[in-house]
């Protein structure tokens, strides 16, 4: 596993393994590694001869009161993990590798970036495409993998590929989960021990809607006062917002279809928690 912080030596080395005919997948990441992250990257492993996953916690997805400073950073403890999965490359680069150049430049697809998470993240979905696309500019990777786990994300890029006509083909991956049903998230960290008992609610909202849906219920007020219920039952749960959209336009629905997605943010205590779900 070799690592390289400098896009320009990436850019290099990546040539000759192109030239050699080599078919590269990506994985980018901010680190703090879990088992979400890592079946990513064993995804990526499978489907290509090199891997290559950044690790870079970028600074224009935070808001100017959120977490950039104290978002947890583990490289050595990151670097023995993709070891263990036999990652070819990791890239990390400085923010100011990055953003090297003295011009800022905003991407964005405001219809997309504007609704959800977007809504109490005002600039972060911006944030996401810039980052991204500067990370696929430099890697040009044959196949990209990114988690469900963050939906509006994963849409967003995809629009994002198919609109500059990027090579790269983008993969979406399952949400990994814990065995009590809560996403695994870098953020987790951040709970209490009692606060960590209350966070697979999320999960459990999502099911109860799933459950009612399978029954015959269409009605997305209905359903969304279903997962409600469970979620007053803690008070510490603060909802930001449910809604069931549709997964590729991520419009909001009246009535839920097969193949619908419902998508929950909330805050418990100071973190904010988010999950979804599809309706199948
Ligand atoms: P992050 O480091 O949080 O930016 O995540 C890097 C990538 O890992 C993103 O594509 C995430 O969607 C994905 N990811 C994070 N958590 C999970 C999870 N629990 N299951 C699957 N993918 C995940």
């Amino acid at each position: 596993m070799i690592i390289i912080d400098s896009p320009k030596a990436l850019q290099a080395h990546l040539s000759i393994q192109k030239k050699a005919g080599k078919r590269l997948g990506f994985v980018p990441t901010m680190g703090a590694l879990h088992e979400g992250h890592l079946t990513l990257v064993r995804r990526a492993k499978k489907e290509n001869d090199l891997v290559i996953v950044s690790i870079f916690v970028n600074p224009t997805q935070f808001g100017p009161k959120e977490d950039f400073k104290k978002y947890p950073r583990t490289l050595e403890a990151d670097l023995k993990q993709l070891e263990q999965c036999k990652t070819d490359i990791v890239f990390t680069p400085s923010a100011e590798a990055i953003y090297s150049s003295a011009e800022v430049m905003t991407l964005d697809i405001p219809n997309l970036t504007k609704k959800l998470c977007g809504k109490s993240r005002p600039n972060h979905f911006k944030g996401v495409l810039i980052v991204v696309n500067k990370l696929l500019q430099i890697i040009q990777p044959d196949r990209a993998y990114f988690g469900e786990k963050d939906f509006q994300q994963l849409a967003l890029i995809t629009h994002m590929a198919k609109n500059l006509f990027m090579p790269t083909e983008i993969i979406g991956c399952a949400c990994v989960r814990e065995p009590d049903g809560l996403a695994l998230s870098s953020r987790n960290r951040y709970l209490t021990t009692s606060e960590r008992k209350i966070a697979p609610i999320l999960y459990q909202s999502l099911q109860k809607i799933k459950s009612a849906f399978t029954h015959g219920e269409t009605d997305c007020k209905t359903l969304k006062k279903i997962a409600l219920a469970t979620l007053k039952t803690q008070a510490q749960i603060k909802l930001d917002y449910i809604e069931i959209i549709d997964p590729l336009t991520l419009a909001s629905k009246k009535r839920a279809a097969e193949g619908d997605r419902v998508l929950i943010a909330a805050y418990l205590a100071k973190t904010r928690l988010i999950d979804n779900i599809a309706l199948r």
